[in-house]
Parts: structure tokens; sequence; C-alpha cells
């Protein structure tokens, strides 16, 4: 493992690795959106610093969960349509363009890179998208602004016509994982002889095994994030310092 902790010198060794290779698999978490102004969740300015997660069996079981959970949906909408993707997400969304990488896999909820141009069949969104909202019954999909019109008409959270839940498209802790999602990734990892972590601390799991399969089967791994993480050691370069400074020469 080689740590470069100069950002600049990060961003000349990202732009030599990624020329080098032959396809790109790129992995992002919440570090990449702090940049655009969306707090990341264990930095030490991260949201679990401030307030306690709805589990997935609260907001099934308890009304009062759900009206929580709903506030912050509502709030992060607010909070996402105000801010623009970053030089980051631009410069992956370039290398999908170019076919130099083949997928982007994020543990990120807030579409930036959807909205950076990467195209949906790149696009692995392995902890759901916070902008729209679907039924847990039958999968139909409610925009945010319904489901809110919803909420202020009945005094009550949206159910579907099937009598399902309605919930925002993201997995919750102690909801089980996309298999589609996590199968998909994996397929994406085959192909690629360079794996770029990006803006994670790399300790939620499933999604932090997937370095590992990139690792194992055969993949160049570099890390790019401010701060150190549990599979550093593992990496053949971790690069310091702030992603959009490491990403400026892609
Ligand atoms: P995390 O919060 O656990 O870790 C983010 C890492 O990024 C930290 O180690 C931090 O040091 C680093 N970082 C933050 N800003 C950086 C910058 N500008 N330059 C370099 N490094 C920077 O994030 P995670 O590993 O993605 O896990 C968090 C979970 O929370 C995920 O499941 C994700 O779904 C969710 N989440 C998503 C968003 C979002 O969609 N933007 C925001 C918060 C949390």
């Amino acid at each position: 493992m080689k740590t470069v902790e100069e950002p600049l010198e990060g961003a000349a060794v990202l732009a030599e690795r990624v020329a080098r290779a032959e396809t790109v698999v790129i992995f992002t978490g919440a570090g990449i959106s702090t940049e655009s102004g969306i707090p990341d969740f264990r930095g030490p300015n991260g949201l679990w610093t401030k307030i306690k997660p709805i589990y997935y069996d609260e907001f099934v079981s308890s009304e009062t969960a759900r009206r929580e959970d709903w506030k912050r949906r509502f709030a992060f909408r607010d909070q996402v349509a105000a801010v623009e993707p970053n030089v980051a997400h631009r410069a992956i969304a370039r290398l999908i363009a170019s076919g130099k990488a083949n997928a982007v896999i994020t543990q990120n909820i807030d579409g930036l890179h959807g909205r950076a141009g990467v195209p949906a069949d790149r696009l692995i969104e392995l902890h759901g998208n916070a902008t729209y909202a679907t039924c847990l019954s039958c999968d139909a999909r409610v925009e945010l602004d319904e489901a809110e019109a919803i909420i202020a008409a009945t005094g009550r959270t949206p159910r579907c016509a099937c009598g399902g839940l309605i919930k925002a498209a993201v997995i919750s802790f102690g909801q089980a994982m996309p298999s589609r999602e996590m199968q998909r990734a994996e397929e994406a990892i085959q192909q690629a002889d360079l794996f770029v972590a990006v803006g994670s601390s790399l300790t939620v799991q499933p999604a932090a095994t997937l370095p590992m399969i990139a690792k194992y089967e055969g993949a160049e791994l570099i890390i790019v994030n401010a701060e150190s993480t549990p599979l550093d050691g593992l990496a053949d370069r971790v690069l310091r310092g702030s992603i959009g400074t490491v990403f400026s020469r892609l």
C-alpha cells in the first residue's frame, strides 16, 4: 500500500492509473457529495453525530416513526434540490461517457450521479434513491410531493391503493439489500481492472465487501478518502485529501 498525502500529487496518480487501466469501476460514498453541500454520516460533521437513524421495523410498525421519517425525507429532498453535482461527479460522468468506466456503484441516495449525466444502465444505487418513493408491497412509484400533499390533507402517512405502506425508495437500517443491485455490482467488478473507492468510510456492509471482491478478482484498488478506512491496508494506493482536488486532473 502506498499512501499519497498531498492531494495534487494524488490527482496526478489517479489520472495516471485511470489512463493505464482498461476498464474502471467507480464506487462512491457520502464523501463525494460533501463538496456539493450534503453532509456525510460518519465524517467529523456527519449526520449520526446529531440524530438517530430510523430502522425499517420501526417504520413498518409505528405511525410516529413514519411521520418522523417523512419529515426527514422532505428536508433531504429540499437540501438535494438546492445543490449541484460537483467536479468529481462530473469527472466520473465523463469516464462513463467515454467508455473508460463501465459502472458507478454508489451508496448515495442523493441522485447526484444521475444528475451529473450517468445513465441508469451504468448507475447502481445500492441503497436506493431518496428523490422518490415506492410502495413496500407492489413497488408502485410515488413522488415525494404527492406523499407530502397526502400527509397535509389527511394527517396520516401515505398508503398505496393496494394497501401497502409508501416509503422513500431507500434501504433503511435493518432492511434487506436489493439482490439485483448487488449482482449488477459484482458483474461490473468482474470486468474491471481498476476499482476506485471514493468518499466512503468503507464500514457499511455489504457495500464495503465490494472493494475486497475487486481485489480478489485481480483488480488494482485505489481508495480516495480524507480519513483512513479499514481497507487501506488492502489498497494499492490510498489518496488523501479533498475529493474535488484528487479528481481535478481527470
Ligand atoms: P460515510 O459518511 O460513512 O463516510 C464518508 C467518508 O468520506 C468519511 O470517511 C469522510 O472522511 C470522507 N469525506 C467526506 N468528505 C470528503 C471530501 N470532501 N474529501 C475526501 N473525503 C471526504 O459514508 P458512506 O461510507 O457512504 O456510508 C454512509 C451511508 O450513508 C451510506 O449508506 C449512504 O447511503 C448514506 N448517506 C448518503 C448520503 C448521500 O446520498 N449524499 C449522505 C449521507 C449518508
